[in-house]
């Protein structure tokens, strides 16, 4: 019997207020964790995982998000409108990917990921 709710190699997320659930391909691990140096991204503050654009589903809530873009407005942040809590967000270096945050995600303990590395997202690859 198949579960539609639990598919094998696949993670379901939310926001702080469940508004919203994004589902993302997952088989034990996150893939190219990061964190940002860029004048938003230290603002916000997130371990990010990435996963191709076609692997992210939004599956419940899409009318919830709120979309944020600055600069060269090429990444699409994407927010709860109503707890505020960041999901994804599609990459300005690399617009087939999203960026994730991981700790929407069951059983993440955030000190855990004290140590993944930085990009250099003040001198943006796009920028030059
Ligand atoms: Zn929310």
């Amino acid at each position: 019997m198949e579960h539609s709710d639990h598919r094998e190699g696949l993670i379901v997320g939310n926001c702080h207020c469940k508004a919203v659930a994004i589902e993302i391909p997952f088989n034990g691990s996150f893939l190219n964790l990061r964190k940002c140096d860029c004048s938003f991204c230290s603002k916000r503050w997130a371990v990010v995982a990435s996963v191709p654009i076609e692997k992210l589903k939004v599956i419940k809530g899409e009318d919830n998000l709120t979309l944020y873009q600055w600069n060269t407005k090429v990444a699409k942040h994407y927010f709860c409108s109503i707890c505020g809590i960041y999901t994804h967000h599609q990459r300005r270096s690399n617009p087939n990917e999203y960026g994730v945050n991981i700790a929407c995600f069951p059983n993440v303990d955030v000190r855990n990921y004290i140590d993944v590395p930085y990009v250099d997202g003040q001198n943006h690859p796009r920028d030059n």
